[in-house]
């Protein structure tokens, strides 16, 4: 069809000068070096795209073939792609939205390209549809094994989309986001793409809280002046000693995203003014490869020279890179009127990695002989996608995001010394998981350093760690709260569900001697005893027998036999004040406090506490509208949340607490100890209501081997008596951590 050249009167003239200019822009963005081939390719893939684009206009009103050349410009230029990706991106709306066909790239662009757009049409958004989110993000790590770039160009089209989404409706913008932040940001810094995560954070942010956003950006903008001022006189003196030593750099003040503003002042519960590490210094130096690392430390000492450090926030990933590939040395120092900056020190090609990510990483691979990264996390997506198969996917998700998304990690090691890397936040039952499955499945105790801990136990930097196994010992449903990496949390639940499937078919043969021996048939029988009492699943309605929750013995007597069946017993009429109802309200907690949905009070709307995580008055909040129209109030917190918000980014909507009221929320808290003698649970309960003067609802304890569990509900009424009572508790001796349960 290109051969034809029929003028394209879908153009206006202004269009026509709209697309040269941003295809001249394109052209000036291309970084990497090209080949006349390249070139030419690239030219033919934006003829056919202009063609094939003609009838079409953005919502905006502008020429839709604007989308994709911008795509392939942020593609080159703020990711660093060569010419293969900007083909394709050129091309990545054409099969899904045009009649061009997948066999036609073929013949004309190649196989290679063929792949990337065929991965970027199945990738295509279907914001309308209530489509499984889970599903849609395995499709994406399924494409990211196939060819990195596909997910790369993505990230570039949902840039892009997100830079312009103006023109959308609101609820489409809170899918867009919610689904952006929860799966494209994690993607991007697993990528190491800062900038792209960090402007992917920021667009969201000014989706979901636009006023907070607004607020936070225009102080800054007020506070610029005098940033700069107190910048200059940081860096002086460093400049001063670094150009002493003849060290060839470039250094910068650079302000930190609205985004990390904003939740560091959600998280300390502060005002902006009271936040002073509103930008980072950055010290970037032109050194060749074989010595950055002595140069990097050689400014470190400059630095620290000037201003006193804080020794404790240093943070080399220059002698051992992040996952992600970036490599940089952080540190905290004091600086000018005792405020505290951030340094951050790395040579140029670290600098490129940092902001570029993987493409950049690719081209300096062969360069560092370093191992490869990337390959070993592709390695990592691989496996865990062939692991999960075709289970539960929105357990997957949630599994990879923890253990490959957010990857801070932590380093360990093996009793014969070999380094172990783990997610951050793993526990001693991970780290035998990790090991091996078998070691995982039977471990009885771990010793870090010698000394035993709980399984629940987070490991720390540097830990050495030893497992003892027991071939008697199997995991048991409380297992599933001391891990966290998807490997391990699998592996017990496929065991858990061996364990329940032999436990049921107990509970089934015991039903069949039964049936036999009354002669009745199994087939209709087991129905009508089933609806009796109120099971809907046959697993569950025999694990119920084995457990003696349902007596045989005695439970089926109210059943008459008709014809070798038992027939349905005729119930009582149902008085309208059930017991079961009453109870089931006497339960939660009694809401007297002052809640506001929508900034409304929060009588006006039909509203409960989520069940899932007990939100009391102080926490941060969301409200789900479910389908019944019940606000749902969940803590932002809450394990769901992401869940929901990706899934039903419309359904959400804001949820505050009042300043000031008084009302009581039931909270429970988790306490492990090592090695206390008896005495402990004393000692627990008197600093609970003696010192900090709260009522306990209810308090359990465990222990085994040289270690305790215990639960406690407390009555409190406000978040801050919780987080006082979380600290104080931790302090007392033996006791090894303190958590709020969900
Ligand atoms: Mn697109």
């Amino acid at each position: 069809m290109s051969h034809i050249l029929e003028p394209i009167e879908l153009y206006t003239a202004e269009d026509r000068l709209d697309i040269q200019r941003a295809y001249r822009r394109l052209l000036k963005s291309i970084k990497t070096p090209m080949t006349d081939a390249d070139k030419h390719d690239i030219r033919r893939a934006y003829e056919l795209a202009v063609e094939a684009h003609s009838p079409q206009r953005r919502k905006s009103g502008e020429a839709y073939i604007l989308h994709p050349i911008e795509v392939a410009r942020i593609c080159a230029e703020e990711i660093g792609l060569g010419a293969t990706a900007i083909v394709a991106a050129l091309l990545h709306d054409t099969v899904e939205d045009t009649t061009i066909t997948l066999p036609v790239i073929r013949s004309q662009f190649g196989e290679k390209v063929e792949e990337i757009v065929n991965g970027l049409t199945k990738l295509e958004d279907a914001y309308d549809s209530e489509s499984p989110q889970a599903e849609n993000i395995k499709k994406i790590l399924g494409t990211l094994i196939i060819d990195v770039r596909i997910v790369l160009i993505k990230m570039a089209d949902r840039l892009h989309n997100m830079r312009t989404l103006g023109s959308m409706p609101q609820h489409k913008q809170l899918k867009i986001a919610a689904e952006t932040e929860f799966i494209y940001a994690p993607l991007a810094h697993r990528l190491g793409l800062y900038n792209v995560r960090s402007e992917f954070l920021d667009l969201c942010l000014k989706i979901t809280h636009r006023d907070e956003y607004n607020d936070i950006a225009q102080k800054l903008n007020e506070t610029k002046r005098e940033r700069a001022s107190y910048i200059h006189d940081f860096i002086e003196p460093i400049e001063e000693q670094l150009d002493e030593e003849a060290i060839k750099y470039r250094i910068s003040g650079r302000p930190k995203s609205i985004y990390s503003i904003w939740n560091k002042i959600k998280q300390k519960h502060c005002k902006f003014e009271d936040i002073y590490d509103l930008f980072a210094i950055r010290i970037i130096i032109d050194v060749p490869i074989e010595r950055e690392k002595a140069d990097c430390w050689a400014a470190y000492s400059i630095v620290t020279s000037v201003h006193t450090p804080m020794p404790e926030r240093l943070k080399d990933w220059v002698t051992i890179p992040k996952s992600n590939g970036y490599e940089s040395l952080h540190t905290t120092v004091i600086g000018p009127e005792g405020r505290f900056v951030e340094v951050q020190i790395r040579s140029e090609r670290m600098d490129e990695i940092a902001e570029r990510g993987y493409a950049a990483h690719w081209k300096y691979k062969n360069i560092k002989r370093q191992e490869d990264v990337f390959e070993r996390w592709f390695d990592q997506v691989r496996k865990s996608l062939e692991e999960a198969g075709d289970g539960n996917t929105v357990d997957f998700v949630n599994d990879f995001k923890t253990t490959n998304l957010f990857a801070e990690e932590v380093y360990v090691y093996t009793p014969k010394g070999d380094m172990k890397i783990l997610p951050k936040g793993a526990t001693a039952l991970d780290f035998a998981f990790y090991i091996h499955s078998d070691l995982g499945m039977h471990c009885q105790a771990v010793k870090i350093n010698n000394k035993l801990v709980p399984l629940g136990y987070k490991l720390q930097h540097g830990d050495q760690i030893s497992v003892e196994t027991n071939a008697k010992r199997r995991p048991s449903e409380d297992w599933l709260k001391w891990v966290v990496t998807g490997k391990a949390r699998e592996k017990i639940r496929q065991a858990l569900r061996e364990e329940a499937k032999k436990i049921a078919d107990f509970g089934k043969e015991a039903l069949q001697r039964k049936f036999e021996h009354m002669k009745v048939e199994f087939e209709p029988s087991i129905e009508v005893v089933m609806k009796h009492f109120g099971f809907k699943s046959r697993h569950d309605f025999f694990l119920a027998i084995s457990n003696e929750a349902i007596d045989l013995q005695d439970d089926l007597k109210i059943f008459k036999i008709e014809k070798n069946r038992l027939q349905p017993v005729e119930e009582e009429e149902k008085s309208p004040n059930t017991t079961s109802d009453s109870r089931s309200k006497s339960t939660k907690p009694a809401i007297k406090t002052e809640l506001f949905i929508n900034g409304q009070p929060a009588k006006e709307y039909l509203y409960e506490l989520a069940d899932c995580c007990r939100p009391v008055q102080g926490d941060d909040v969301f409200a789900y509208i479910t389908t019944n129209n019940i606000y749902k109030i969940h803590r932002i917190a809450c394990n769901n949340a992401p869940n929901l918000m990706a899934h039903y980014g419309h359904r959400i909507t804001k949820a505050e607490w009042g300043a000031s009221t008084a009302g009581n929320f039931i909270a429970e808290l988790q306490i492990i100890g090592v090695d206390t003698g008896p005495g402990v649970i004393e000692r627990l309960s008197n600093r609970i209501s003696n010192d900090l003067g709260l009522n306990i609802r209810s308090f359990s304890i465990e222990g085994n081997e040289g270690y305790f569990e215990g639960r406690v509900k407390l009555v409190i009424n406000h978040r801050d008596q919780l987080t006082t009572a979380i600290k104080s508790l931790k302090a007392i001796e033996g006791i090894s951590n303190v958590v709020r349960i969900d």
